[in-house]
């Protein structure tokens, strides 16, 4: 297992940490949040976002549970300057109570896309709708500005430094 595991000590840097993320990870990435309201899963979304260069302002899905970011084809924050990945998936599944609600909302279907980043909030209550290969954010509150994030990387492949 890959796993690393740091402390930030403000919004900033979790922002921070999440574009370093962006710039790394293979296009077609899944990347599941875990951690209680407030631990900060939104703002490393946003990290994420930046790091893809999305202008978009970011926030919590509230009502829609997915929203879909287009990606450029260039991208001057990453190596590889021709981004082949279509989307930015971000998903908040808090409001889903029943495992069986996933079907519906059509995020399998957008799992096996290919050439698109998807990030999903509260990804535990996908339970066996879980991919396996997959990087695994966790988010736990120390204080005020203090989050503990251990990064998990559920594929052999991929190491981040
Ligand atoms: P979640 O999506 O997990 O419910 P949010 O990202 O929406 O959490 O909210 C996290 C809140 O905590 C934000 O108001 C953010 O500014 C604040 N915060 C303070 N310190 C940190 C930190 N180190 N990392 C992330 N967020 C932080
Ligand atoms: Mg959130």
């Amino acid at each position: 297992m890959n796993e690393k595991s740091l402390i930030t000590k403000s919004a900033e840097e979790t922002k921070q940490l999440a574009m370093e993320l962006a710039q790394q990870i293979p296009l077609s990435s899944i990347i599941t949040l875990t951690g209680d309201l407030g631990a900060g899963k939104t703002t490393f979304v946003q990290g994420l976002a930046a790091g893809f260069g999305i202008e978009k302002p970011v926030n919590s899905p509230t009502f829609l549970i997915i929203h879909r970011y287009e990606l450029k084809t260039k991208n001057e924050t990453r190596k590889d300057e021709h981004i082949s990945a279509r989307f930015l998936y971000h998903i908040d599944l808090y409001r889903i109570d029943k495992q069986d609600d996933i079907v519906g909302l059509g995020l399998l279907d957008i799992l096996k896309e290919k050439e698109s980043i998807v990030v999903i909030e509260w990804a535990e209550k996908m339970g066996k709708f879980l991919p396996e290969e997959r990087i695994d954010v966790q988010f736990g509150y120390r204080d005020e500005n203090k989050r503990k994030i251990t990064i998990n990387f559920q594929n052999p492949s991929f190491k981040f430094q």
